[in-house]
């Protein structure tokens, strides 16, 4: 097989003369050709050379009329960019590994060597950038088979290459959620019986390849991928336990685990957004501690929003995930996923929907997001009357907020203006002052607006012993 014609960009053109200017063997690798031949080209392309990667990547920067160079010594690998391109440079080496460690010892080796150290069949094909040889494809584990097959699976012993590194045991699993692809038996099997070496891993690594699995297109299939065969229990227990349904006197609950893979992939549906995703995974995170049963009302979860939404700073911080304002969203999304639909409960009053304005801002649209992603069950006349209460609550909020503005609502009237007017110090007086104000606007008793706020202090402040000026 022979990819001439596709590498035939400048990019290559540019590597091949440097290559050949340092009579260096030279291959494209990796995931660039695994997405060459998926049709999906991609701008982060690997080479790989027998020899100084480091040499060559300076005679590349070289050739270019503009590019960047970064040289990671350490490692042994450089970085060009230009253009949209990062082109990345190594020597081909060996690797051989320690108990304790997923850093392995690395020597100088064939493209071969090289290889054999790649995770998986499909990631390990090369494209020859040797004139003699230029566009062949170097696939020594029939990676281009599995690919057809839509397989992962690792080119050596899977139990040596999961115990060796055990990311790798979670990069399978991502990349067969990113690409819908098995994973093979064998392969599969060597995970479950290396869970205890993902110990071995940083938490952020784990971190960044569970949020590319929620990133991909149909992110329940990787979580159930890490349920089935044990590391989710490993890298996240607070989700498996939400696994289960129990019955008592006929009556039982739906299964958490796969009621949030559904509302996560419903969500996936209509939004890229990651934390939004984050929100819909831990939007019931909480029932299993908040489970109760009654013989009046059978299960019940009360509390489960505000509790759930403590947890997640825990949850968080565990997953070294960022303590910023994406988990503020994430913790006031968890917290507010009840409320939308309760609205429907109630007969939907102008002052309950001006409330939950207030309290959302500009995550009201992601909160309606999350909420209608909610609404699952088996029964589809009981999703098509929440789906159609649930529109009445969508329109109902487009008319008071064109109405009342109260998305990122501020005061008209404000601490300052109440201090200068009374002439005031800060203190809890006018904190009460403001918040009857607000209360009054959110309740509807007054406009929106600065001059009806502004008659309701001078009415209200003799109650407060205030002179009026
Ligand atoms: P993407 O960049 O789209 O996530 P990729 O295949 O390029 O996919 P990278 O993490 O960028 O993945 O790694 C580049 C290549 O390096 C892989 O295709 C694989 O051959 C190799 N590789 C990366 N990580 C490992 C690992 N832990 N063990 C063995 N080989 C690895
Ligand atoms: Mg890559």
């Amino acid at each position: 097989m022979n990819f001439a014609n596709e590498l035939n960009v400048h990019v290559f053109t540019i590597v091949k003369k440097a290559a050949s200017e340092l009579q260096l063997e030279t291959y494209v690798i990796g995931g660039f050709v695994r997405d060459i031949l998926l049709k999906r080209p991609s701008k982060d392309i690997d080479f790989v050379c027998v020899g100084s990667g480091i040499a060559l990547a300076h005679k590349v920067n070289e050739l270019f009329a503009e590019s960047n160079l970064s040289v990671f010594k350490s490692f042994g690998t450089a970085m060009v960019k230009t253009g949209d391109f990062e082109l990345e440079f190594v020597g081909a080496r060996k690797e051989s590994y320690r108990q304790n460690s997923r850093k392995p010892i690395v020597e100088n080796g064939t493209i071969e060597d090289d290889q054999n150290r790649r995770d998986f069949t499909i990631n390990a094909m090369a494209i020859s950038l040797n004139s003699e040889s230029y566009g062949q494809l170097i696939d020594p584990f029939d990676g281009l088979t599995d690919l057809k097959k839509k397989l992962i699976k690792t080119p050596l012993d899977p139990s040596i290459t999961f115990s060796d590194d055990p990311l790798r045991m979670m990069r399978a699993i991502r990349f067969a959620t990113q690409l819908g692809f098995d994973i093979e038996p064998n392969t599969f099997e060597a995970i479950t019986k290396n869970l205890d070496r993902i110990k071995i891993v940083s938490q952020e690594r784990i971190t960044d390849e569970l949020n590319k699995i929620i990133s991909a297109p149909q992110p329940s299939y990787g979580f159930k991928l890490l349920f089935i065969s044990g590391l989710l229990k490993y890298i996240f227990p607070e989700m498996v336990a939400l696994h289960g349904v129990e019955k008592k006197e006929g009556k039982s609950h739906k299964d958490n685990f796969y009621h949030t893979l559904q509302v996560l992939d419903n969500v996936a549906e209509v939004s890229d957004d990651l934390w939004l995703r984050w929100a819909a995974i831990l939007h019931d995170i909480a029932k299993p501690a908040t489970k109760r049963f009654s013989k009046k009302v059978g299960w019940t979860f009360h509390g489960h929003e505000d509790k759930g939404s403590r947890m997640v700073p825990g949850i968080f911080k565990n997953l070294k995930l960022p303590l910023n304002e994406k988990m503020q969203f994430v913790k006031k999304l968890v917290r507010l996923h009840l409320r939308p639909i309760a609205l429907v409960k109630e007969n939907i009053t102008d002052s309950a929907i001006r409330r939950l304005l207030f309290e959302t801002g500009d995550d009201i649209d992601a909160l309606m997001m999350l909420c209608k992603a909610d609404i699952t069950s088996k029964n589809d006349e009981k999703v098509k009357r929440y789906l159609d209460n649930f529109k009445k609550v969508e329109s109902k909020l487009l008319e008071v907020e064109e109405k009342d503005h109260l998305r990122n609502f501020q005061p008209p009237i404000t601490g300052e203006i109440i201090m200068e007017h009374f002439g005031l110090k800060p203190s809890r007086l006018v904190g009460e002052i403001k918040d009857e104000i607000r209360e009054a606007i959110l309740e509807g008793k007054i406009e929106n607006k600065y001059e009806s706020a502004f008659e309701l202090m001078i009415q209200i402040a003799p109650k407060y012993g205030l002179l009026i000026k």
